[in-house]
This record gives structure tokens, sequence and C-alpha cells, in this order.
């Protein structure tokens, strides 16, 4: 098995102590990493440190065409690179290859960055007097990422990272550390000096909560779970601070929808990704005249879905690991002591006596107030809840504390606006699913899903930049503002 080491100033560096990726499919081995430590922390943080000086005066023009070059390759090598997605994570390899191409995306756009990243002039209340504002970088930088979108949520951090001229700490989630390390490599052939960005292996509770803590980290940009991010903003202390936490997201059907798009949304929602993408449907919530026939249409339609490796054929691959099989099948025995019904699933499953499946599992009769209808279960698990008008569908959409995605399947242009409106999310679809974000516009959530930070698009650079005033004044004498003015 192949054996891989840590990059700190471009340097490969091994630890004491090692661990392993799995191919959660068939549970063979991948790839043997170093466990880091917060010493490895201290080293990366002091090379980025190092790094930054230079970087952060390179033009951001220049800045980016490394990013282009890195989309070139990302672009060459997708095929290979999508397998790997989809050995390490799991995701069958359509979406293996889609998460490559997300990368390859964003780095493209956040290259045109490198062109804009605009300020604004304004006009002052002296005369001769020209205000302003220019985009300076953070610093040094925390970037600490979850599995579910191994190279996807690495670039969509690493290409503002980079473009705004900061040097990187980067710790990936352990469980596809290989996925990381080639996206940084990618970089460095793309003549990323070395430092400016390095890539720390190991646990979260001790490489990042070093990342976290350490005072050298300027800024943190995190995605991940609500209580890791609960941690974060807790001991960080004075940083600036980008979290991008869970969903509980849910698609409205009402009864005047089209039920077959609807339902391909919900099925894509609900079961891509195996449910493991921060945007999952894992509510759905159905108008009354419908919902006998929409569950009946969803029965038959996930009787067809194929659980299996997803490097071969299959619609849903397995889990990311054994704990998350567990935790999944932990809500399923909730559910069904809260009293929602098992339609469909409720079960872990083996594919030649191998891997971290679930089957596609269907609960109705689900109440609003019920821990699997709030909880972010993170699996293939699909909750049903009945609503009598659209008023009660907002409701239920809006009873958990998340905020991330949300859809809507209606004809009527009214009921559409109103849940625009109405709906507390960072994404509202209409008729379409929950997923499916495009690198050119913001992405987050609102309530417990982060902190008002966004990623992509133009705001995404707002994360990783810092806004610095400047008054140029050339008048040639003091001039006082409110005071000569007042
Ligand atoms: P996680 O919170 O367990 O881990 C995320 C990262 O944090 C990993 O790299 C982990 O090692 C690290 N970590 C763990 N403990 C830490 C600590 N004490 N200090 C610093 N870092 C620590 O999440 P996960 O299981 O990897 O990913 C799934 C979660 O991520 C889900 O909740 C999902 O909704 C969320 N997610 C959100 C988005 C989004 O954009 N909103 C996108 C993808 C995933």
């Amino acid at each position: 098995m192949a054996s891989f080491k840590m990059i700190i100033n471009g340097k490969r560096i091994g630890a004491k102590e090692s661990f392993v990726s799995l191919n959660p499919a068939n549970e063979k081995p991948i790839a043997i990493f170093p466990k880091g430590t917060a010493d490895d922390v201290k080293a990366a943080i002091g090379a980025a440190e190092e790094a930054y000086e230079k970087w952060s005066r390179v033009p951001p023009p220049a800045r980016a065409q490394i990013l282009l070059r890195a989309a070139q390759i990302l672009r060459r090598e997708k095929q290979s690179l999508g397998r790997l997605v989809t050995m390490e994570m799991g995701k069958v390899l359509a979406e293996g290859l889609g998460d490559v191409q997300e990368a390859i995306d964003i780095f493209e756009y956040m290259a045109g960055e490198g062109r804009r990243l605009f300020g604004h002039t304004t006009t002052s209340e002296l005369p001769d007097k020209l205000a302003m504002t220019v985009r300076a970088p953070v610093g040094v930088m925390g970037l600490i990422t979850p599995w579910n979108f191994p190279m996807a949520i690495p670039a969509w951090k690493l290409a503002p990272c980079i473009v705004c001229g900061n040097a990187a700490v980067f710790k990936p989630a352990s469980d596809t550390p290989l996925c990381a390390l080639r996206i940084v490599e990618i970089l460095e052939r793309a003549g990323l000096p070395p430092g400016v960005v390095n890539l720390v292996t190991g646990p979260g509770g001790s490489v990042g909560s070093e990342i976290v803590k350490n005072k050298g980290i300027r800024g943190i940009s995190f995605t991940g779970s609500r209580d890791v991010g609960e941690f974060v903003v807790k001991n960080a202390g004075i940083k600036k601070v980008g979290l991008e936490l869970g969903g509980k997201n849910g698609i409205i059907v009402m009864d005047d929808a089209d039920l077959r798009l609807a339902l391909d949304g919900v099925i894509w929602g609900a079961f891509g990704t195996t449910g493991q993408r921060c945007t999952a449907a894992s509510r759905v919530i159905v108008h009354s005249g419908v919902k006998e026939k929409f569950e009946r249409m969803l029965l038959e339609s996930m009787a067809k879905l194929r659980l299996g490796d997803g490097l071969k054929k299959a619609d849903v691959g397995p889990l990311i690991n054994k704990a998350a099989a567990e935790k999944v099948h932990g809500y399923v025995e909730v559910g069904m002591e809260e009293g929602a019904r098992l339609a469909s699933g409720g079960h872990p499953a083996k594919v030649n006596g191998k891997g971290f499946f679930y089957q596609p599992t269907l609960f109705t009769d689900v109440a609003t107030d019920m821990r699997i209808a709030q909880e972010e279960i993170f699996g293939p698990v699909l909750c049903l809840i009945e609503a009598a008008s659209l008023d009660h569908a907002i409701d239920a959409m809006n009873s958990v504390t998340y905020g991330l995605s949300s859809s809507i399947y209606t004809k009527d242009i009214r009921s559409a606006m109103v849940a625009v409106r109405a709906i507390e999310a960072g994404l509202v679809y209409v008729n379409s699913s929950t997923i499916g974000s495009e690198v050119h516009l913001p992405f987050g959530g609102v309530k417990q899903t982060g902190n008002g930070a966004r990623e992509g698009g133009i705001e995404g650079i707002n994360e990783f930049s810092e806004t610095k005033t400047v008054y140029i004044d050339y008048s040639g004498k003091l001039q006082k503002a409110q005071i000569d003015t007042g």
C-alpha cells in the first residue's frame, strides 16, 4: 500500500504515527498517511508566514495564472482523479467526476478574480481628496475541510485563498487525505511556491484544534459539522472565521406540481451522494392532495436504486465509514421509537459481503418535532412530512435550526414567489432539487448552518480578503473630516 507524507514548505514530512484511508465500498486500505501533531501545525504556520511575505506581493493576475494552470492539469487528469474520489469517498463515478469538475470550475472562476478583486471608489466630503477601498490578504489562513466533497471543497477554499494573496495551513478530513494531497501536488506542479499552501494531515482534535487556536492563524475557513463549527467559534479567539456547517434541507411538493419532475428532484436530492451532502434533501414536505400518490411514486422509484461500488453500475454508493453507518442506523431506530412509519429500507447492507452501505430509507407520517425531522442524519434517509397548505409547508420547512438549502415544486408563480420570500435558507430552488450549486453564485446558509460567510462567486472573495479603506489627500493642507465640513 502506498504511503504518503505531509507537505510543509514544499518538503515531504512524516510523523511517528500514521493512519489509513479506506475505500468505503470494499473496506480495502488505499493509503497510509502521517498522523500530524500540533508541532507540525506550528511548523506549517512558520513556513506559511515566511512564504506570505513574498506571495502577498505577487500581483493577483500572476497568482491567477497558477490557478489556471492547475485547472488545466485537473482537466487533463479528470478521469483518474474522479476515480480516486470514488475510491476514497465512495460517491458514484459520475459524481466523483463532478467533484473534480467543480474544482476545475472554481479554479477557473477565481483565476478571473485575479484581474478583478474589486474595491470601490467614492466621493469625499472634502476637496482634493480621493476615497476608495482595496482588497488586502488576510494573512496565514487555516483551511479545514470535510470528506464529502474531497476535491471540490478544498478547491472552494484554496482558489480564493491563493488569488487573494494569503498563505495557508490546510487540514483535510482523515477519510479523504489522498484527494487533498493530490490537489496540493497539482498546485505545486502549476508553480505555486513552497510554503504558500502547507498540508498537515491528522486528527481534528489535535491538528485541527491547533489551527483553530494558534494566534499565527489570522483567518479560518471551516466546512464541517455544527458541533465542530461551534468548537471553532468558541476557541478561535479574535480571528476572521468563516463557517459552512450542516443542513436539514427540505423539498416542498405542492398539489399543482409536476410530480414526475418533483420525483426526480427528490430522489436525486435525498439519495444522491448517499445523502451525504450538506445540501441533501432529508425532508420532503408533501401537500395532502398528492401525498398518497407521491409516496407510491417514491417507493417505486426507490426500489429501482442500485446499491454498489461507485466504480461499477450503481446509483447509491456506500456511507463514508462504519461509524457513519452506525449513526444512520441509530437514527432509523430513533425514528421508529418516535412513531414515524418506516415505509422502505431501514437496514445496513453489504455488497459482495463488504462496504458501509445503507438501504435507501423512507419514513412517512413524520412530525416536524421528531428528532429525525430536526437533526442532520447525513445518510440515505428521507422523511416525508404532510402539509395541508403552502403556509403549513413553509412552517414545516422553517421548523429546523438549520438553513442551508430548500426547494419548492409548483406550477403556481405565486406559491413559488411566496416560498422564495418566506423560506429561511441560504439557497432556494424552484422546480429543481436542493443540490446543484454553481461556482459563480454565493453558497452558504443561515441560522445554525453558518455565521454569514459565503463561498463561491464574488462574495466568496470576502472570506479570504480584508477591505482596506484608503484616503489620499492632495490638498496640501490638513483637512479635518466632520470638523471642516460641519
Ligand atoms: P466534521 O465536523 O466531523 O469534520 C470536519 C473537519 O473538521 C475535518 O477535517 C475534521 O478532522 C475537523 N475537525 C474535527 N474536530 C476538530 C476540532 N476540534 N478542531 C478543528 N477541526 C476539527 O464534519 P465531517 O463529518 O467531515 O463532514 C460532514 C459535515 O460537514 C456535515 O455536517 C455536513 O453538512 C457538513 N458540510 C457542510 C457543507 C457546507 O458548505 N455547508 C459542505 C459539506 C459538508
